[in-house]
């Protein structure tokens, strides 16, 4: 099905779709021929959207929710590669084998949700559509380099500001939903080691943690506690704000 059919239905999507950076960087007039194929889901912390070496039918384009692509290996040890707020999308494959890390919601909210197939055949058509998506994966690459640089170089304490700057910034400042299986899972640090990093945090008064729920209460001075990888990484996040 073409997708320059311009549909005027549901005009919500659209007014969600902004919310969204990569889709709304494509126009308005991009948004009206792609808004009857870009479904509204809630998506469920702990989601799991596709697994890996399992081929997925639709791309997520979140507006409000988190979700972090993972690895896993036969074990159950797992590491977050990137994390996808509302810059981006998960699930976009085109061609060749399918994907070798899980896709599983971090944070609770609403994505717009598109058939994998429209994407293919309207990226085949290309135009600003394909090259958002082009851009978007160039950015997503450079997201997990950065990260994997971190993994590997940066002491847990810096880690953890860096990420936790990096969620606040797809949740706009709301109370962040976390366990420390979580955080250990994210950062691929023992439980242990998170839980030590979380307290001390906690007890400089930089965040508030109650009943599985984390607040940012100086973001100043995680900013200056974080790895350089966060200032990285928020210009990557704000190379698809355009
Ligand atoms: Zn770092």
């Amino acid at each position: 099905m073409a997708l320059s059919t311009v549909n005027r239905a549901a005009p919500h999507v659209s007014d969600q779709a902004n919310f969204n950076q990569l889709l709304r960087s494509l126009g308005i007039q991009r948004l009206e021929a792609l808004r009857s194929h870009l479904k509204p889901v809630r998506l469920e912390a702990e989601q799991r959207l596709f697994g890996s070496f399992v081929g997925s039918s639709h791309a997520y384009f979140p507006t409000t929710a988190v979700i972090s692509h993972q690895v896993v290996s036969m074990e159950g040890e797992t590491l977050e590669i990137v994390m996808i707020g509302n810059e981006g999308v998960s699930g976009l494959r085109f061609e060749g084998p399918v994907a070798t890390y899980h896709s599983v919601v971090a944070v609770a909210g609403d994505a717009l949700k598109m058939d994998l197939d429209l994407i293919r055949s309207e990226a085949q058509r290309g135009g600003r559509f394909t090259e958002a998506l082009i851009e978007y994966q160039g950015v997503q690459l450079s997201q997990i380099a950065q990260r994997m640089f971190c993994r590997a170089f940066h002491h847990v304490d810096q880690k953890l500001c860096s990420w936790l700057l990096m969620l606040d910034d797809r949740v706009s400042g709301t109370r962040l939903p976390l366990t420390h299986e979580q955080l250990s899972t994210y950062l691929g640090a023992s439980r242990v080691t998170i839980t030590l990093a979380a307290r001390a945090l906690k007890e400089q008064g930089l965040i508030e943690y109650m009943r599985g729920k984390l607040t940012i209460i100086d973001r100043a001075s995680i900013e200056e506690a974080a790895c350089e990888c966060y200032s990285i990484q928020k210009e990557l996040f704000k190379a698809r704000i355009k």
